[in-house]
């Protein structure tokens, strides 16, 4: 079986919903409180791994309980956690998030995320080696980004990088990135002042940029393909993104033409959203296939 070994982020998100802010030094009583499983590369490994995959997290948690319960759930959904080391000098990820009015504030709380450092990468190197895909995002300290995307093609290991949450970089990087997958935001940030078409067509069949309910779309070479999003009842998108770069990973390894992949990234996509939180929807592979928009034409076994 082809193994992803995905390096980034896991956290725990603390979702509190609320009528009312409160101001500076004010207490207030909100209305619900929940915690859900989230870091976008955990997110994209249990993706991953539920359509079938073999997949590793390497990363950090923290020492305190709400590593363990990370490091529990990866398990759980099938996902290698030998080299999720715990640290004890920072806590475990975490995102706070406040649901108001149909809006929301966060704040991320990278803590143990950031142990990730080009020291404990250079310590874990040899670990990757065993890789058919390696995907990143931006969730751990980008010096240790770039030396993993330098190293992954000094060993000709293809890198499927999400550049989310948007941040620079250097452009140097852009060639040995495998597959790029910016949302519309991020591909603004990367490339400013620059067209999509131009900047699509520079990069064929690499740079796949997501468009939200339209979609994603790459250029083959010859033309700009669109491929569409499936029209759904989304719930929450939150995740939809994680959930496209996992399952995306598992159609690029499946040697399907990427046109094909893409189209099942979307399908499992559009079957997260209509799930709440970024794990809770994501389908397992028996679930695309009961799916009937699933198509047995992409050649995804
Ligand atoms: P992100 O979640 O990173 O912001 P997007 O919003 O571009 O990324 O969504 C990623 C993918 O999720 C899209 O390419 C599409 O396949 C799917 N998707 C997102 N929103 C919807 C929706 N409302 N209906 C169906 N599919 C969706």
């Amino acid at each position: 079986m082809n193994k992803i070994i995905v390096i980034g982020s896991m956290a725990t998100d603390f979702v509190v919903t609320t009528k009312v802010k409160p101001n500076q030094g004010e207490t207030v009583f909100g209305e619900k409180f929940d915690t859900n499983f989230g870091g976008k590369g955990a997110n994209q490994a249990i993706a991953a791994s539920r359509l079938g995959a073999e997949v590793a997290m390497l990363g950090h948690v923290g020492t305190d309980r709400f590593g363990n319960e990370i490091v529990e759930n990866l398990n759980v959904n099938g996902v290698s956690t030998e080299n999720v080391e715990p640290v004890t000098h920072s806590p475990s990820g975490a995102a706070h998030i406040i649901l108001h009015e149909n809006d929301n504030s966060i704040i991320v709380i990278p803590g143990a995320n950031n142990a990730l450092d080009l020291a404990r990468f250079s310590e874990i190197k040899g670990n990757i080696t065993e890789a058919d895909l390696v995907i990143l995002q931006n969730e751990i300290p980008q010096e240790a980004n770039e030396a993993i995307i330098d190293w992954c093609w000094e060993a000709k290991i293809p890198v499927l990088y999400n550049p989310a949450p948007a941040r620079k970089l250097n452009p140097r990087m852009l060639s040995k990135v495998g597959y790029l997958t910016p949302n519309e935001h991020e591909f603004k940030l990367l490339f400013p002042n620059q067209k999509l078409a131009d900047v699509l067509a520079a990069y064929p069949n690499r740079l796949i940029v997501t468009l939200g309910a339209k979609g994603a779309i790459f250029h083959n070479g010859k033309s700009e393909v669109l491929v569409p999003a499936f029209p759904v009842a989304a719930v929450d998108t939150t995740g939809a993104g994680d959930t496209f770069n996992g399952a995306l990973a598992v159609g690029i390894l499946a040697g399907v033409p990427l046109e094909n992949a893409i189209a099942f990234a979307n399908l499992a996509a559009a079957i997260s959203v209509k799930g709440y939180g970024a794990q809770g929807g994501m389908p397992t592979l028996k679930e695309m296939k009961e799916s009937p928009l699933y198509e047995e034409a992409w050649g995804i076994k």
